[in-house]
């Protein structure tokens, strides 16, 4: 039976250990805060949690689950505890910049990001069922050996993900269209009906806020660290993102501004159609 360690007990690291464990693999935690392993404890997202790695000495794959700047940082902070063969991964949701800090430091590393999440943080966040029919891509080299993968692999299905393999770059330029850019939209759109309005208007605007608000909203009502991370860690390609986004905005509003109603439901029924190969 593998034996798995988390480092990080949030969100996503919380949920791999609720499914590992559902699964019947023996889970062990990492998290820098006491409080934090005694709930995790608790709520049963791991066996058995300390604040020292030290814990990790008898793990076969860890999952470092901790913030995308602390990543590289945390590898280094367990390295000393790990057995010689120990495959790690991280979930972090940018890959080349982590790919390239972490890659001189372990050579066992497979790079890895779930493509789920909720606005929700923390040890009380985890949750069953998360990663159910969500993708989830790892970022092999070119050089890592076919058994670690695989391994990684078998637990990945396991969680009912759906797999994709791509080198990083790739990643982090179709992420920057689908996840990093939304994040930035949803939090523009919020603070745009947050402000600008008279408090009746205000209130009246929260009152019939409803599911379209919900949906458009939900993105950029999350963690906020989690949001600058994406920026700071994936900054060109969600630049040129923005940049292609601006425009698209640009022209919509040009079109509006003309009253060309005929090119605008052009537009729409472009994008209506478009919608459904991404979802
Ligand atoms: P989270 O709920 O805030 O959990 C972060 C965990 O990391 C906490 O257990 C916290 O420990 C620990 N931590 C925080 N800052 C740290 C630091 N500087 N050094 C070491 N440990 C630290 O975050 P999350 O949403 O699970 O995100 C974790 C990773 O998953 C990130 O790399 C993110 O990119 C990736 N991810 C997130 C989502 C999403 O939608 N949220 C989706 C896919 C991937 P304490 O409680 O002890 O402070």
């Amino acid at each position: 039976m593998i034996r798995i360690g988390i480092v990080g007990l949030g969100l996503i690291g919380g949920s791999l250990g609720l499914e590992f464990r559902a699964q019947g693999y023996p889970v062990v935690g990492v998290s820098r805060r006491q409080t934090t392993c005694d709930r995790a404890c608790e709520r049963g997202l791991v066996d058995r949690a300390e604040v020292n790695a030290r814990i990790l000495a008898d793990v076969d794959v860890v999952f470092v689950c901790t913030p995308i700047g602390a990543i590289a940082p945390t590898l280094t902070h367990i390295i000393p505890h790990l057995q010689e063969n120990t495959l790690v991964t991280d979930v972090g949701s940018v890959k080349r910049p982590i790919v390239e800090a972490v890659r001189p430091l372990w050579p066992h590393f497979i790079g890895g990001h779930p493509m789920a999440g909720t606005e929700q943080q923390g040890v009380e966040a985890g949750c069953l069922g998360l990663f159910q029919n969500a993708p989830y891509v790892l970022t092999p080299e070119p050089e890592t050996p076919a058994a670690p993968l695989a391994t990684l692999q078998t637990l990945v299905q396991g969680l009912g993900c759906r797999l994709y393999l791509c080198n990083p770059d790739e990643h982090d330029r179709a992420v920057a269209r689908i996840s990093h850019l939304p994040v930035m939209v949803s939090a523009s759109l919020i603070a745009t009906c947050s402000q600008g309005l008279s408090p009746e208007a205000l209130k009246l605007a929260q009152e019939l806020a409803s599911s379209g608000f919900r949906d458009t909203s939900r993105v950029g009502g999350g963690n906020p660290e989690l949001g600058m991370m994406m920026a700071q860690y994936n900054q060109t390609a969600l630049l040129a993102a923005l940049a292609d986004y601006r425009d698209r905005l640009g022209r919509i509003e040009t079109l509006i501004k003309q009253g060309d109603w005929p090119a605008l439901a052009q537009v729409l029924q472009a994008t209506q159609a478009a919608r459904s190969g991404f979802l």
